[in-house]
């Protein structure tokens, strides 16, 4: 059992105002395999005022080579224990281990190593001649304060680090609160900070769901708010920034389209699926879940996605040979089979899968393919955020790329092709924050985020740290 009591707040564990409990439940086998502390508002009060203690205290002053020192430390804790780490992210929301060794266990050791090194070569001022010609201006980076950073459950360590490595690289202090099926791994985070010295404040965690989160992101003693997670959620919390005019980041939903080429290779194409369609069990943001299929080798392809879905191995995400775990709750998987439901009653066919797979126990759905899919039709507009997949016609490239935008998201996708010039050119043409030919792979050294419905704002590379800096001018006399 995993058993948490206390919440990390300045520094100290300390026991939630009220009495509380989150129950952590195997999405694998639906047992309780533990609690956590459910934070109050009056707890958000107290790490609010810690993250502005410690701000106001030695950490956004430290050069940021001494900052560095402690991201590296840190990387050094968490590669200790890589490997329960990623095992305690598919306890709790079922993430194939296969998948969770890297993105959960060593991703989040990679970002704080790349982030450590970038605070050490980014100067954080630098004089510029004014343009009238009469001296200089002294531009200067500042770290722009108490964050608020709030986290979905489908990769909780990795979009944690995504958010905490860039802002405590920049010398802000961070209030974290993670979804309430994946808290256990930020306490567990907060634990390996204070193992190496972070200074009291400068991480706090509070756990609980919608309400706690938006008690957070209003909270008059925030300065930013980074988000990952759903629109729905995204437009709230963008609403409330906007009246607040307080700095937000907002990592959403998405609908990504891949274009399958009438020159693609099609066996190298469905092997590269498996992950750009599918990571996670379909739980990733920025999954290929539209396949586009030129008319002429429509049921090829439709055959061959059907293949692919129906070959992967569905079953305990703790087992290496998984490549399809549980959704992470039964409300998830209630939905994902509602919108199975919505696709067998709009007229597409079910070209595989589309019921539960032999499992007893979990919150398993079969991956499942639907051929014949119109874009219009709800399977191919919403996020559906499960394995299911929606082939779609089309005719020539412009009908393609007229599909592939035709979406209120745009975060992700990819293009199929034997010719990678084709396939560049036919990328720069769609409109989404990331793509990729013939392959999908987020490189933490280039920004990623999203258009329209699926985001405002980047994460990672460079733009992923001047995120959490505001600039100054300091115009000096002649
Ligand atoms: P969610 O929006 O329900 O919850 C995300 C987090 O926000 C949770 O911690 C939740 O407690 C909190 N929250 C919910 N409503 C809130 C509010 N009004 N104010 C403040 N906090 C609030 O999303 P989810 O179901 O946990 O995650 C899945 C979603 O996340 C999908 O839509 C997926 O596409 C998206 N996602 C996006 C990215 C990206 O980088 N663009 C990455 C991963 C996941």
């Amino acid at each position: 059992m995993i058993e948490h009591d206390s919440l990390y707040i300045g520094g100290q564990w300390l026991r939630p105002a009220e009495n509380g409990v989150i129950t952590v439940v195997s999405p694998a086998d639906e047992q309780t395999i533990g609690a956590v502390p459910l934070a109050t508002a009056t707890d958000v009060d107290h790490a609010v005022a810690a993250a502005g203690a410690a701000f106001r205290g030695t950490w956004p002053r430290l050069t940021p080579g001494e900052r560095a020192d402690v991201l590296e430390r840190l990387a050094d804790e968490l590669a200790k224990n890589r490997d329960e780490r990623a095992a305690l992210t598919s306890r709790q929301n079922g993430m194939p281990i296969a998948i969770a060794a890297s993105a959960e266990g060593d991703s989040p050791v990679g970002l704080l190593r790349y982030y450590a090194a970038l605070a050490r070569a980014t100067p954080l001022e630098e004089r510029r001649p004014r343009l009238d010609g009469n001296g200089e201006t002294l531009v200067r980076k500042e770290p722009v304060g108490v964050v608020a950073a709030i986290v979905p459950w489908n990769f909780p360590q990795a979009l944690t680090m995504f958010k905490l490595a860039p802002a405590l690289a920049a010398g802000c202090t961070v209030v974290l609160k993670p979804a309430p099926e994946t808290t256990v791994d930020a306490l567990e985070l907060a634990a390996a900070c204070e193992r190496v010295g972070l200074p009291a404040g400068v991480l706090n965690v509070v756990t609980g769901g919608a309400d706690v989160g938006e008690y957070l992101v209003s909270h008059p003693g925030v300065h930013k708010v980074a988000f990952t997670g759903s629109t729905a959620a995204g437009r709230r919390i963008g609403e409330v920034c906007g009246r607040l005019l307080r700095p937000v980041t907002l990592e959403l939903g998405g609908k990504s389209a891949a274009i399958v080429l009438d020159d693609a290779d099609l066996a190298a194409t469905v092997r590269g699926l498996a992950t750009s369609s599918l990571l996670n069990s379909g739980q990733t943001c920025y999954l290929s879940t539209r396949i586009l299929a030129p008319r002429t080798r429509y049921a090829e392809v439709v055959d061959a996605v059907a293949g692919l879905a129906g070959s992967l191995t569905v079953g305990d995400p703790l087992s290496p040979d998984t490549l399809v775990g549980p959704m992470v709750s039964r409300r998830q998987r209630d939905r994902v089979e509602s919108y199975i439901a919505a696709g067998k009653a709009g007229g597409a066919t079910v070209a595989t899968g589309g019921g539960r797979p032999a499992q007893d126990r979990g919150w398993y759905v079969q991956p499942t393919v639907f051929a014949n899919v119109d874009n219009d039709a709800r399977i191919a507009r919403e996020e559906i955020f499960g394995p299911v997949l929606a082939v779609i016609p089309y005719g020539d490239i412009d009908e393609a790329v007229g599909i592939a935008n035709d979406s209120d998201y745009g975060l992700g996708g990819t293009i199929w092709t034997s010719d990678v010039d084709r396939g560049v050119e036919l990328a720069r043409r769609v409109e989404t924050g990331s793509i990729g030919v013939n392959f999908y792979g987020l490189d933490v050294g280039a920004p990623f985020g999203g258009v329209k419905a699926s985001g405002i704002g980047r994460e990672l590379g460079p733009e992923g740290l001047a995120a959490y800096h505001h600039l100054k001018s300091i115009y000096l006399p002649a």
